[in-house]
């Protein structure tokens, strides 16, 4: 069936993009993978290619595309089989470089929306904190006014390219009161005072997620991301893009798992039989790809919606809720398809099992995602 939101250039685009990754990323997957982190010059090459222009504004090097242009990024990464290469390589743009875009001042979008749009400086997006991750009001990181500069001083946590960005586009506290007192700011690598070190995790095993320590860190004035203390709306209207962009995540990821778990179930035998022959089985892929295709159509409808600039506050929420549990259960069913052989790590259904596994986790838990949809239903 052929999707109504892809047009015949979407379809150009994905194809030229899928032999790009084919050709530059992929290959280099399991090294990364081994390494635990992917290096600086890949995503120059994404950068080269103008692929984190996508829907920024031209005269800082972007391409005025449409949200379903990023979706075909976002997709097509994800089937690359390592969700952390698609974290990691995704979230320079999709999370730091927003942020600029949206809310950062003409010196930001020089120095930082435009490097970063060609990858010649790698940003992150730096909110979670040892003491608040869910709860966002609660970030401690202070940035005290000190005239001509603020001195920040501090900790964040999980941090996705925390260790090798150019910069973090961060939350910080620039007032002692809870939601009022956020400020965003992009906050230079280069300072002496950051210490930064890669945290070892289940899956996404590509992506390197750090702990960063900000000791007497001095940020110039101009480097304050919109206006003072409004830090945490920005965030919060950010959250509706990075939810759908998990959704988006989870579902190719779920689409390139269940295709491979088909592969397995018509290529191996038991009792005499191909394992694609028993009605459990086929049963089972037929719930899976129903509820896939169902959620596809969910999740393409709302990135319309908020491209248009409904209110999507409560469908990004479903949208994330259901297509990251969904993902999860996937996870498990196909590595259940492949037996002992799933539990074997020369498989790839061990890593989409590992990797699927934060997705109800970042970018807010499946039970804010319910607080959420709770609060907007009854209030
Ligand atoms: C691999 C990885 C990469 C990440 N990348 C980034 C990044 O690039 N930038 C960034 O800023 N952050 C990042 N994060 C952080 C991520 O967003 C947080 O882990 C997430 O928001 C949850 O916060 P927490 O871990 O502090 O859990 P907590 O907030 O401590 O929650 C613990 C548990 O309590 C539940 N809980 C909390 N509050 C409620 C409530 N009100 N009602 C019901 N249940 C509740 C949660 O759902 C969860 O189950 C990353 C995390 C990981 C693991």
């Amino acid at each position: 069936m052929n999707n109504y939101y892809f047009t015949s250039e979407h379809q150009l685009f994905r194809k030229s993009l899928r032999d790009f990754l084919n050709r530059e990323i992929v290959p280099h997957i399991d090294q990364w993978e081994e390494e635990g982190e992917i290096p600086k010059s890949a995503f120059k090459k994404l950068g080269d290619m103008g692929y984190y222009g996508l829907g920024f504004e031209e005269s800082y090097g972007g391409m005025s595309t449409d949200i379903f242009y990023t979706m075909i990024l976002v997709e097509e990464l994800n089937k690359c089989n390592s969700a952390g290469t698609a974290a990691s390589l995704l979230s320079h743009s999709t999370l730091a470089l927003e942020h600029l875009s949206k809310n950062g001042s003409e010196f930001l979008k020089k120095n930082y929306l435009k490097p970063g749009i060609s990858a010649d400086l790698i940003g992150c997006l730096a909110i979670s904190e040892p003491q608040a991750g869910s709860d966002v009001s609660n970030i401690q990181t202070k940035a005290e006014d000190n005239g001509d500069h603020y001195m920040i001083n501090g900790s964040k946590t999980f941090i996705t390219n925390g260790v090798k960005c150019d910069f973090y586009v961060a939350a910080v506290r620039t007032e002692e009161k809870g939601y009022d007192g956020i400020s965003m700011m992009v906050i230079d690598r280069s300072d002496s005072g950051i210490k930064t070190s890669a945290l070892k995790k289940l899956g996404w095993h590509a992506s390197e997620t750090a702990e960063i320590s900000f000791d007497n860190v001095r940020v110039p004035k101009e480097n304050l991301i919109g206006e003072i203390n409004k830090g945490f709306y920005y965030i919060m209207e950010k959250f509706e893009l990075e939810r759908l962009i998990l959704s988006t995540g989870a579902l190719a990821s779920a689409e390139y798992a269940l295709e491979y778990g088909l592969q397995y179930l018509s290529e191996r035998k038991a009792f005499n039989r191909s394992l694609n022959t028993f009605q459990e089985l086929r049963h089972r892929v037929a719930q899976l790809s129903a509820e896939l295709a169902c959620l596809k159509a969910f999740n393409y409808q709302i990135c319309d919606a908020l491209q248009r600039k409904e209110n999507v506050t409560k469908e990004c929420a479903m949208s994330k809720l259901l297509c990251t549990e969904f993902m999860d259960k996937l996870s498990y069913q196909v590595l259940q398809f492949l037996g002992g052989y799933g539990y074997m790590e020369e498989y790839k259904a061990a890593r989409i099992f590992r990797d699927s596994r934060i997705g109800t986790i970042g970018g807010g838990t499946s039970e804010i995602m319910r607080e959420i949809i709770a609060k907007s239903i009854i209030g």
